[in-house]
């Protein structure tokens, strides 16, 4: 269980896990049961069924909440799992105001699939306090922010738009699988909710899809539970164990992730067929100083803009960052959103964005450093 006044790498180690009562395991045993014996008609130890409750992922939910300083922890089958709940449960039939550079599949779900619904959306640029103001309307449910917002690495003021939200009676959702809760923690800034694709940093493996709600708020919490227990989008036992391993390395893992990608943002803002970095740990970066204050570190996330030509050439030809969709894992992978990640996104928003055809998302691993930098230039020819 939580120790109190414990710090974070212990938190990562311990929180949500004690040993198992039967042998004294010393690691939290994979569950892998979809049901539980009755001691009587009606008579139960607190589990009945694996979608309403599971021990493994129970001890990962309590792990990841306590990471967030949050009260509670519910986990999904995905990220976008955990969003649409979110969704479903704060803004049925009523209006989301969402940050326009998210994650290019949580675009797409609010604005194709939920809006089947009923629900209504508006796409704002979050660092635009009177975007968000304008956006608001009295039927807003959910706010949701994604900061750094993917792939621009663009900085949402948590405290001011939850300021924003809350004003119109809204919950404000923050999207946190960029920085992870190494670096940044919504809830203290003001976020009613905060959200993580557990396939990124908080397993950090890439072996696992998952996602995961951290929130303070009983009720909000108690609804969550009830549509994901109606519904059904839980994570299964092996995948919630694999993610409980991959916390526990999470601080390890984020200080050498935060090195690496701050140093290879340092690398590319040398080279001349750059033509801009996108990193909130560069003094370059517009809104560094607002990044300094929400963020202890600035993750291994990191984008730049070349000639679409260059661009090819570069993704194609490294061997240590591999061709790939997705981030956060252990192994450094490379990709370009406009033909990958944020393809369904339609091609005038993303230029509006800044979302060019040349942009390259790097997610910086935790190898040798000089081996990273010598990699890229290999691959560009220096
Ligand atoms: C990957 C990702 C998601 C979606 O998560 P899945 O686990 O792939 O469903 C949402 N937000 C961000 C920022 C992501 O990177």
């Amino acid at each position: 269980m939580t120790r109190p006044n414990v710090r974070f790498a212990t938190r990562c180690i311990h929180a949500g896990q004690s040993p198992e009562p039967t042998t004294g395991a010393i690691t939290t045993p994979v569950f892998q049961t979809s049901t539980y014996v009755q001691d009587g008609l009606g008579r139960h130890r607190g589990y009945e069924y694996a979608r309403l409750q599971n021990p493994t992922r129970e001890a990962t939910e309590a792990n990841i909440a306590s990471l967030e300083d949050g009260a509670h922890g519910i986990a999904f089958s995905s990220g976008l799992a955990a969003i649409e709940c979110l969704a479903k449960v704060a803004a049925s039939g009523a209006h989301v105001v969402s940050e326009e550079n998210t994650y290019g599949g949580t675009t797409r779900m609010l604005t194709q699939v939920l809006s089947r619904l009923g629900m209504e959306v508006s796409l704002v640029d979050c660092r635009d306090l009177d975007a968000v103001r304008d956006a608001v309307r009295p039927n807003t449910g959910l706010v949701l922010a994604e900061t750094p917002s993917n792939p621009l690495m663009r900085i949402t003021d948590v405290a001011a738009v939850a300021e924003v939200a809350h004003r119109a009676g809204a919950v404000l959702c923050v999207d946190n699988t960029f920085a992870s809760p190494f670096n940044q923690n919504p809830l203290a800034l003001g976020a009613d909710v905060v959200v993580h694709s557990t396939t990124k940093y908080l397993n950090g493996h890439s072996d696992v899809l998952g996602g995961v709600l951290v929130l303070d708020d009983d009720a909000l919490a108690e609804e969550l539970r009830f549509v994901r227990k109606s519904t059904g989008p839980v994570p299964g036992p092996m995948d919630s164990w694999l993610t409980l391993r991959g916390t526990k390395t999470l601080h390890v893992r984020m200080e050498r992730h935060n090195e690496n990608g701050l140093a290879i943002a340092r690398f590319l803002e040398t080279l001349p067929a750059v033509q801009a970095v996108h990193y909130p740990g560069l003094p370059s970066h517009p809104q560094h100083e607002l990044a300094k204050r929400q963020m202890r570190g600035f993750s291994g996330m990191v984008s730049a803009d070349f000639a679409p030509e260059t661009a090819k050439r570069l993704v194609e030809g490294t061997r240590l960052f591999r061709l790939a969709e997705s981030l956060g894992g252990v192994e450094s992978m490379i990709s370009v959103p406009v033909v990958m990640t944020h393809a369904s996104v339609p091609e005038e928003r993303r230029l509006r964005m800044g979302i060019g055809n040349g942009l390259v998302r790097f997610s910086v691993g935790i190898e040798d450093e000089g081996d990273l930098t010598r990699d890229l230039e290999q691959a560009l020819d220096l």
